[in-house]
């Protein structure tokens, strides 16, 4: 159902294995459930693509302990599994923009004085917004070189 590294039944992996780390995701890119992006960057030969906004009301979230699949919309507003209430990892939360591509500018802050004369100049490539979210994972394990044995006269 879901793939990963070392997960356990409710989709716990070797990255992220606490009690409430039971959801997996599935990736836009491959459409495939992992149960975290590492998960993903070590199994998958691609890097993350992450859902577009508007695609909220797709189901992309697994619940690892009832096995109940969440839209993308329902996932972000809650901190439990409406199924089974079973917790979520709020966490979560900080690797959103791996995984979705969520908009700023949800409806929020509206028009700044509409009279100001100053012509305000709109980016022409507010495209952009997604496309440089590649994840960045360190390239562990280059080894410590540069290890200076300073005694030694
Ligand atoms: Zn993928
Ligand atoms: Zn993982
Ligand atoms: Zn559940």
């Amino acid at each position: 159902m879901f793939k990963g590294v070392r997960t356990d039944s409710e989709s716990r992996c070797i990255h992220y294995h606490l009690e409430k780390d039971i959801v997996s995701i599935k990736f836009y890119c491959c459409g495939t459930y992992y149960s975290c992006y590492k998960c993903h960057q070590e199994l998958s030969d691609h890097k993350v693509i992450p859902w577009p906004k508007d695609s909220y009301d797709s189901l992309a979230i697994l619940c690892g302990a009832c096995q109940t699949e969440l839209s993308i919309g329902q996932y972000i507003k809650t901190s439990q599994c409406p199924h089974c209430t079973h917790a979520f990892n709020e966490k979560c939360e900080l690797h959103y923009d791996i995984y979705f591509c969520l908009s700023a500018e949800d409806g929020g802050t509206k028009a700044e004085g509409e009279g100001r004369s100053k012509t305000r100049r709109q980016s022409a490539e507010g495209k952009g917004a997604c496309e440089g979210n590649e994840v960045k994972i360190d390239a562990r394990g280059k080894g410590e070189h540069g290890r200076h044995t300073g005694r030694g006269e």
